[in-house]
């Protein structure tokens, strides 16, 4: 199948930058040809041999390009991620015209626990960019959970750990394979963030009534998440990148 670039649907987008953070890893820094709207936490839709697959965007609305982050699920499972990892600074893909989402901040919570896995922190530091400088959520708590199996998974790591300079956010990360030889240098939590975040919601001391949380990337940590707060007062939104 090939992808017609119909004037009125999509648009090109050059590849400006790559970072390459692991073997299957990467940031990617892409231009459209237009002006692209979105709301932080909002994802773009992108497409190269005809293929086409969405993507949350990590940059806020006012950057001049869109930063994406990518993560390589090899052949024969993956089929757009192959392509995108070949890419070089200069190539294009496709770009719909249109961001889409409603994995959005939602104002009116004290609390915003943002609960996501690897590449699932896309969107949190979309809104985190954009919101922290806000005065509508100068009183509000950020609470920032972010589990890999990996400690070099963390692709924001330090623009994170500097949001949590601020007295509002907190920034805990954790990896789920902490007897690997990869992470020997690890010292911090251990474990799958889903089984960790009630015992990390006690320690902070938030309100269910004043919270909401958020949860992005595996769907298997997103299922578990849901069940554990289900009979609970804290509000959830969810965005699955996959199914299970
Ligand atoms: C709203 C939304 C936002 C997304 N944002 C991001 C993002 O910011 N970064 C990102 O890397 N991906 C993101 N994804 C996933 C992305 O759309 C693609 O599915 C992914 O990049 C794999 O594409 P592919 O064509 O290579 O593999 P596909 O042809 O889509 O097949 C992948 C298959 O492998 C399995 N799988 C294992 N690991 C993954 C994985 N990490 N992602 C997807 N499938 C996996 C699934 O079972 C799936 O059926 C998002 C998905 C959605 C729905």
């Amino acid at each position: 199948m090939t992808l017609n670039v119909v004037k009125g649907k999509f648009q090109w987008a050059k590849v400006t930058k790559k970072e390459q953070l692991t073997e299957d890893l990467w940031k990617m820094w892409l231009k459209p040809e237009n002006k692209f709207d979105y709301k932080p936490g909002q994802y773009c839709t992108i497409g190269s041999g005809g293929i086409e697959r969405a993507y949350s965007i990590a940059s806020s609305p006012e950057e001049e390009q869109i930063e994406l982050f990518i993560e390589l699920v090899p052949p024969p499972d993956g089929n757009l991620t192959p392509l995108l990892n070949d890419l070089q600074v200069g190539d294009t893909v496709t770009m719909r015209l249109r961001a889409k989402g409603i994995f959005v901040i939602k104002p009116g919570f004290k609390n915003h626990v943002m609960v996501g896995t690897v590449t699932g922190i896309a969107p949190y530091v979309s809104m985190l960019r954009k919101h922290l400088k806000e005065e509508e959520f100068s009183n509000c708590n950020f609470y920032v959970l972010e589990g890999a199996s990996y400690l070099d998974e963390f692709g924001y790591d330090e623009e994170l750990s500097k949001f949590a300079n601020n007295d509002n956010v907190v920034f805990e990360t954790s990896i789920s394979r902490p007897g690997e030889e990869r992470n020997s240098t690890w010292s911090g939590f251990e474990g799958r963030v889903n089984n960790i975040l009630e015992e990390r919601l006690k320690e902070w001391g938030v309100n269910p009534k004043d919270t909401i949380v958020y949860a992005c990337g595996h769907p298997g940590m997103i299922e578990d998440v849901n069940e554990r707060l289900e009979d609970s007062e804290y509000t959830f939104l969810e965005e699955r990148f996959w199914k299970d």
